[in-house]
């Protein structure tokens, strides 16, 4: 990271002309970070680039000689929170508590061992205090209006054996389906349809659908409906990643499950974690949205772990942080393993937000699938998305990553928005009634 505390944004036209501009600063030798846009400066999900105080005038000079799409430089601190100690209720709190939390209004970022104390408290005060914060940092940074995507389980083969997937390969109950472009495309027209402006594309890693093929649904996905696509795939090479992207793919989703490197090794026998970081790394370099997550009551666990996981997620850029409870499945070795708390989901998620501010935090179909409230328990806690399981009736029972997967649909996605006392979308063309 850049260490310097004065740093600089650099906001560009488009991605392309950001990565470009980006490659011209690095080739200059330059020292530069690709990083979610500041809310003051843009939109949630773009992307800019940081600099240190010292390298300005000769970025700037650079940018100005070489015509690559650049719009506007600002100095930036982080976003402060004003009042947020004076919010707090003194009598219920600890000395640490309140350094903390004044740390994150001054816009700074708490290290690893106090990340790891709003985790663990137990201080009822504190807990409270923590979920205020969250929620009003998710209200002044991306608002009330709840993000409606819509994913599509287009396949549940793999090719890997994660131990706690009830999808693996060698999980021998699934019974596996693909579906084929036509059927993706009818289920994309539903949801454009809807309105909605998203679609993930889901499934396992499966090399029946070669980059050619996944080059073609994107193509007409863009041409008949002009959504923005999501990818959630796994692991490829960066050539199949940037084939993707050149394609029209928009986000890619590729969750890191957990930075520590033994739980990483212990839950993922086909994997490793500095590959996994890598692939992260180049979804970076090649302008996705880039998104990643956690699971949270992993075997072995522990708070440090999802504090480490939060700092890596503000490290790394990521845009969007999928954060779910680990929910054995059956079949798997993982099968009689304890469950995730939906607590300390909630806890991550509202920590996650207080951290890494300007991001898309899900809803998790996991929390909803132990807790029928959990969506808009999320949505309380600092989260702003909810994806729709847009999976053709006749597939969705097969697509069980864990035991009992709660289907999100419109209905009970309205329902979570509503009990948050959250905003929909307008662009929906559906309104609350029609869904049930
Ligand atoms: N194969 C791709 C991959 O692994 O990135 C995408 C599909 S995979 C099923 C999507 C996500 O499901 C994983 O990132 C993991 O977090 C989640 N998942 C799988 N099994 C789970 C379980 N037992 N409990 C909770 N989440 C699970
Ligand atoms: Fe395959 Fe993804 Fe499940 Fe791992 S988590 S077994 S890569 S579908």
């Amino acid at each position: 990271m850049i260490q310097n505390q004065e740093r600089y944004i650099i906001i560009c036209y488009s991605t392309s002309e950001m990565l470009k501009a980006d490659g011209l600063l690095r080739s200059m030798e330059i020292k530069t970070e690709l990083v979610p846009t500041p809310s003051e400066f843009g939109e949630i999900c773009s992307t800019s680039i940081a600099i240190s105080g010292e390298d300005r005038d000769f970025a700037l000079k650079l940018l100005i000689e070489h015509p690559l799409g650049y719009k506007e430089i600002h100095r930036y601190q982080s976003r402060k929170m004003e009042g947020l100690i004076r919010s707090l209720k003194t009598n219920r709190i600890t000395a640490l508590f309140r350094e903390i939390i004044g740390k994150i209004e001054q816009g700074k970022t708490p290290t690893k061992g106090e990340i790891t104390y709003l985790l663990k408290t137990e201080n009822q005060g504190e807990i409270e205090a923590i979920f205020n914060a969250a929620d009003r940092m998710r209200k002044e940074i991306v608002g009330d209006v709840v993000e409606i995507r819509g994913a599509i389980e287009f396949s549940n083969y793999c090719r890997k054996s994660c131990n706690y997937c009830g999808i693996r390969k060698g999980c021998e109950e699934t019974q596996r389906y693909r579906m084929s472009q036509e059927e993706i495309l009818a289920e994309v027209h539903k949801l454009h349809a809807m309105g909605l402006k998203t679609v993930i594309l889901q499934s396992g890693e499966d090399d029946y659908y070669t980059a050619e093929m996944l080059v073609k649904i994107i193509k007409r996905i863009k041409i008949e409906t002009g959504m923005k696509i999501t990818l959630s795939i796994g692991e490829l090479s960066r050539e199949q990643y940037q084939t993707l992207r050149e394609a029209g793919a928009n986000h890619f989703l590729l969750k890191i499950e957990t930075t520590n490197r033994e739980i990483f090794n212990f839950i993922h026998p086909d994997d490793d974690f500095d590959h996994r970081v890598q692939c992260q790394k180049w979804l970076r370099e090649l302008g996705y949205v880039n998104g990643s997550g956690n699971m949270i009551g992993l075997p072995g666990q522990r708070p440090e772990d999802i504090a480490e996981d939060i700092l890596y997620f503000k490290e790394m850029g990521i845009h969007m942080i999928g954060i779910g409870p680990f929910i054995p499945a059956k079949g798997t070795p993982f099968e009689t393993c304890a469950r995730g708390s939906v607590d300390m989901t909630l806890r991550a998620v509202a920590v996650t937000r207080l951290i890494c501010k300007n991001v898309f935090l899900p809803a998790t179909t996991a929390l909803a699938s132990i807790d029928p409230d959990g969506q808009s328990k999320a949505l309380k806690a600092g989260a702003n998305t909810i994806m729709l399981i847009s999976t053709p009736m006749k597939y969705r029972s097969n697509y069980q990553i864990y035991s009992n997967k709660n289907m999100i649909d419109l209905a009970s996605a309205f329902k979570a928005v509503e009990d948050a006392g959250r905003k929909l979308p307008k662009y929906l063309n559906i309104i609350p009634e029609e869904a049930v």
